[in-house]
């Protein structure tokens, strides 16, 4: 993914970069993909609650330590992870995302993951168990 333009993150109107950032690298949020940011402040705007992002791009070294998948699409920016308030939020949340044409979902017990990853399989809803399987 080509880095953003030096101006992206003023035209969002929900977010503040560093929320997307590997917490090992604070500019690795110019690393997401435009499209995903672009989505989720839409999503956020319709949804009249806040979201936030428990994870966005991910290092190797800070995806390793996580634990998760080697080939997550945290490391190319294609994927965030959405703290999941309780279950009115999950299903607004899920709602919005789903007709905003976000096809790829992870349900896990605290969290939502979210991501656009062009190589991964489009159309797919999985259940995750948090300390099992971090995508
Ligand atoms: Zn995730």
């Amino acid at each position: 993914m080509p880095l953003l333009p030096h101006d992206f993150w003023s035209f969002i109107r929900y977010f503040k970069s560093h929320e997307f950032s590997s917490p090992d690298d604070p500019i690795t949020c110019n690393s997401m993909d435009y499209r995903l940011i672009i989505a989720l402040d839409n999503i956020r705007y319709l949804l009249h609650n806040s979201i936030i992002i428990n994870s966005g791009y991910r290092t190797a070294k800070h995806n390793h330590d996580l634990g998760a998948n080697s080939d997550s699409a945290h490391l190319f920016g294609y994927a965030v992870d959405i703290k999941a308030i309780n279950d009115d939020y999950r299903f607004q949340l899920l709602f919005l995302v789903i007709n905003l044409g976000i096809n790829r979902i992870g349900i896990y017990p605290g969290h939502i993951h979210l991501d656009v990853d062009p190589d991964k399989t489009p159309g797919v809803m999985w259940y995750g168990k948090e300390k099992e399987l971090i995508n």
